[in-house]
């Protein structure tokens, strides 16, 4: 049999093969996510998670008229948990239609979730969509339908990767500009370049893509905001003018300047990299992922990515100050 991807970086418990049987494609390792224990919380109610099913004729499968968000709750307590319903709704708002509940609502149900599965350390993946009840371009009188899913999840990228920095390289895709697409909202719609982009890079043998932005500026990783530790002491960021300007990157903005580090966002150039003292991904998945190439640019995950992830780590409730100290 011939391997002919490794489908997902994300960590160990990520990895599979898949190989050719000659029957189809076969899958190693994880249980797939449609066929697992527990509980999804659909359109106001707790289902068997095989049970948590969509008409193939979903406007938001053909149309990409979704919206999703991505939490991690630390301790069973979901981080930032607000910020991401408020998110949620506000990209549904972008995207032309509301959420069939409030944002309270949004936050309860997570947190439901969270107990029925019996999750204390885990992800949270709630997703909106436009249902069936028309097919073609307008959708206007479809309903909104809202899951909720959590399962128990790791580090993004491998424990040997983060400690090295993990190794990146520029994506031939770029992000849209704002007259092009609605680039605030995480609307499954933008993760299609994301997908192309991450599995070009792994075909390549790297872990993630660098994707620039339609002026060819750096903009963010496939699924994280990228920070830069520069020559002057200071933290660069891009301006988040046309890609979504996340949760985990503003908190660790928070946490950089209360311990006085100097955080600029502004546009940056590709061929700055080159001056780079480090560099880190942020993000909810991610959270901080220390950097180790790009391209030809080499990086030494340093103090200030260690300061931060401490902080970080802090601040979701991973660590306590004492175990920090020590
Ligand atoms: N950019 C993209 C494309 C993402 O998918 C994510 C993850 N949601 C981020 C940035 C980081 O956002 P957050 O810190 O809110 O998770």
């Amino acid at each position: 049999m011939l391997p002919l991807a490794i489908s997902n970086l994300a960590g160990p418990t990520e990895w599979r093969w898949k190989t050719w049987s000659g029957k189809g494609i076969r899958k190693m390792g994880t249980a797939p996510y449609h066929d697992r224990d527990g509980f999804i919380w659909y359109d106001g109610a707790l289902v068997p998670w095989r049970e948590a099913k969509l008409h193939v004729l979903s406007h938001g499968l053909h149309y990409a008229s979704a919206v999703f968000e991505g939490e991690r709750a630390y301790a069973g307590r979901i981080f930032k948990l607000t910020e991401h319903s408020q998110r949620l709704a506000a990209s549904a708002e972008t995207l032309g239609f509301a959420l069939p509940c409030s944002v309270d609502d949004v936050d309860r149900a997570c947190d439901e979730v969270l107990r029925a599965n019996s999750i204390t350390d885990g992800y949270v993946r709630p997703i909106a969509w436009r249902g069936s009840e028309m097919m073609g371009v307008s959708a206007q009188a479809s309903r909104i339908h809202l899951a909720i899913a959590a399962w128990n999840w790791g580090s993004y990228f491998s424990e040997e990767a983060r400690q090295k920095g993990i190794r990146m390289c520029t994506s031939a895709w770029r992000r849209p500009s704002p007259q092009c697409a609605p680039v605030h909202a995480k609307a499954t719609g933008l993760y299609m370049i994301c997908t192309l982009s991450k599995h070009n890079a792994e075909a390549a043998g790297y872990h993630d893509a660098l994707m620039l932005d339609w002026r060819g500026q750096v903009a963010e990783a496939t699924g994280a905001n990228i920070f830069v530790a520069m020559p002057d002491g200071r933290l660069h960021t891009p301006t988040p003018d046309c890609f979504l300007d996340g949760i985990t990157r503003r908190t660790v903005i928070g946490l950089a300047r209360s311990r006085g580090i100097e955080v600029v966002e502004r546009a940056i150039m590709p061929d700055e990299l080159r001056d780079a003292r480090e560099v880190f991904l942020t993000g909810t998945a991610a959270e901080v992922t220390p950097v180790g190439e790009i391209d030809s640019y080499r990086f030494v995950p340093g103090e200030v990515t260690r300061l931060l992830t401490e902080d970080y780590q802090l601040a979701t409730g991973q660590r306590q100050a004492q175990t920090v100290a020590a």
